[in-house]
């Protein structure tokens, strides 16, 4: 069907939209239909923030028998009054996911295949890893000047980390003399 100007106008008019939309072809009784009959929330209701950029969009977070069954904007949220961009919307799959990683991926030096790896296997792995590089890169004393750095760790943190994660990270990086500390979102 072809729209005019007047026609535009005049459906978006004294009217109404309702109107406009009848007028055009389109008919709302399946979309009031789906109002109807849509669940109300019966899960436990708590707000987060959207963890993949400096945004900060407040997201409101439904839970069900233990598992998230909707995520969705915060109307009530000054920053982004209940919109989000797609990311944020498909921020559900963060947690259900069947493409989700959920054990530790571990690729030997020059090996060409993953294995799975422990919790109990990799922990000492990365401690001794650490150790290793701390000790062989540490700079105790430069021209008289006590550094106390190492310059063989660096460290980046990812967009998913909270502010009180990235704090307790920072504080971790510090205490082994990391100086070479960044974020994702920075880069
Ligand atoms: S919803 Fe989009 S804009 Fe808002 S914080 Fe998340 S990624 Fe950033």
């Amino acid at each position: 069907m072809e729209i005019s100007r007047r026609h535009f106008l005049a459906g978006t008019g004294a009217a109404g939209t309702g109107a406009l939309f009848a007028s055009l072809g389109i008919p709302l009784r399946p979309s009031a239909a789906f109002a109807e009959t849509a669940q109300p929330r019966r899960g436990t209701i708590t707000t987060t923030i959207c963890p993949f950029c400096g945004v900060g969009c407040g997201q409101i977070v439904e839970v069900r028998d233990g598992r998230v069954v909707n995520i969705e904007g915060d109307p009530d949220h000054p920053i982004n009054e209940g919109s989000v961009c797609s990311k944020g919307a498909a921020l559900y799959q963060v947690h259900q996911n069947e493409r989700r990683l959920r054990k530790i991926r571990y690729r030997r030096p020059g090996g060409k295949d993953w294995e799975d790896l422990s919790w109990d296997r990799a922990i000492p792995m990365i401690v001794e890893r650490v150790q290793k590089t701390r000790d062989a890169t540490w700079v105790g004393q430069r021209d008289g000047l006590a550094l106390n750095h190492t310059t063989g760790i660096a460290c980046l943190g990812g967009a998913a980390l909270d502010t009180e994660e990235c704090y307790l990270l920072a504080k971790a990086m510090r205490g082994l003399g990391v100086i070479w500390l960044e974020h994702q979102a920075r880069i």
